[in-house]
């Protein structure tokens, strides 16, 4: 899910180094029905789905001359992760779009690699209630978790006193409120380590990412909030650590590449040989560590605060989250302003401590709106002190 994205195309680069071990049953992109033809003529899926209906008949004529079935629309995500011939599901599409068909995978008994933090994020207790309910694997891609995930095999009788999520800092690590007034959307795309989406990487340029990965983390790993602590590493090598109960920590380390926590994910508990550059500590000599700064980047902070009241207001913080950053990317609001949204969204909305997948649904539709009017105010006032 999510196949013409970073993570999807990293994915299938992946899966084509290894032909006997991976077999594409199904693919399926937002809009992009250019690469998803192509995707299907390299990869023979038995299904390929666009979710933009407007989309279908080109694709569905493109690929008229395979044996393939062409489906659309938002609906079909869930129905496709239900075929019999799927053992597990890679969920890389973005936003709280990615909650439904991923539960439907989960409740079909599929595996997951979960690249699509927002699910868990949006509704992290209930997903992973149905992950213990069905006993399938949800395998971590996002490499912080990943790197968790590794230092945490064959550690199963191992009490964890608390982990360590490395972050980069981002482009604008080190800069203060006044410099991140005028910052641009230009300036916020270019991430010093990591070349992938455009909304991670505005996260990334607020440490939101952080700070939903905070939330990731507490879900995937069972852990309080008090147990998950955020160091900047600007050189994105160490992709975080775990302390246990004797105060032992094991990191993982290596290369920032997608690939390798994608591949782990696919090919877990083997370790498969590739031909993945190799790090070298002679290249680092040296690797840092800071504290953030959340009085600056005040989005990792509102995370925290989400985390601990619990309930839908993470999903209050993700819907707020991804609707100020479109309006961030569209040149609409002003980097700072981003949090001002949020933290408003998340005082207006309507908290509940316990949530069904409507109630999320339906949080995640009502905080949008708050947050599209909060923006549409907030756009006046910026145009004109531009
Ligand atoms: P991307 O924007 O490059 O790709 C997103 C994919 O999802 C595309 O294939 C798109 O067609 C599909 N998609 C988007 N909206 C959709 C919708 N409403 N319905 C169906 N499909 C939809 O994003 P990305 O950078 O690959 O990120 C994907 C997920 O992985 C995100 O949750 C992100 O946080 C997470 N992630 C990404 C990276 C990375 O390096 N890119 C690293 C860690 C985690
Ligand atoms: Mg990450």
């Amino acid at each position: 899910m999510g196949a013409t994205g970073s993570i999807g195309t990293q994915a299938l680069e992946v899966v084509q180094a290894y032909p006997e071990r991976f077999d594409i049953q199904v693919l399926t992109a937002a809009t992009n029905a250019e690469l998803l033809v192509q995707q299907a003529r390299t990869f023979r899926p038995r299904v390929v789905v666009i979710a933009d209906e407007s989309k279908y008949l080109g694709v569905k004529n493109a690929l008229r001359d395979i044996p393939v079935t062409v489906l659309a629309g938002e609906a079909a995500l869930e129905e496709v992760v239900r075929d019999g011939a799927i053992d597990l599901v890679i969920s890389a599409l973005v936003g709280s779009a990615g909650l439904r068909p991923t539960v439907a995978a989960i409740r079909a008994g599929k595996d997951i690699a979960l690249a699509n933090k927002e699910t868990l994020v949006v509704a992290g207790q209930l997903v992973m209630e149905l992950v213990q309910k069905h006993g399938v694997n949800l395998l971590p891609v996002d490499s912080e978790h990943s790197a968790i995930f590794q230092c945490m095999v064959g550690e199963a009788g191992a009490t964890v006193d608390k982990i360590y999520l490395t972050a980069s800092g981002g482009p604008f690590r080190g800069k203060n409120r006044e410099y991140l007034t005028s910052v641009s959307c230009e300036q916020a795309l270019r991430h010093p380590n990591w070349v992938m989406g455009a909304k991670i990487t505005i996260d990334s340029a607020t440490l939101m990412n952080k700070g939903l990965e905070v939330i990731e983390a507490k879900w995937l790993f069972g852990l309080q909030a008090r147990q998950i602590d955020v160091v900047v590493h600007p050189q994105s090598i160490v992709h975080s650590l775990v302390q246990f109960a004797d105060g032992s920590i094991k990191a993982q380390l290596g290369l920032p590449d997608m690939k390798l926590p994608i591949q782990y994910a696919l090919t877990y508990p083997d370790r498969v040989e590739n031909n993945f550059k190799r790090f070298n500590f002679v290249d680092f000599p040296e690797l840092t560590f800071e504290r953030p700064d959340t009085v600056a980047f005040r989005n990792l902070a509102l995370a925290y605060q989400a985390m601990e009241a619990g309930g839908n207001m993470p999903c209050i913080l993700n819907a707020a989250n991804e609707v100020v950053v479109a309006a961030f990317l569209k040149g609409n609001v002003g980097f700072l302003q981003m949090s001002d949204i949020i933290e408003e969204t998340m005082q207006r909305a309507v908290h509940m401590a316990a949530a069904t997948l409507d109630d999320y649904m339906e949080t995640d539709r009502k905080s949008r709106e708050i947050a599209v009017e909060l923006v549409t105010k907030a756009k006046n006032l910026y145009h004109i002190a531009k």
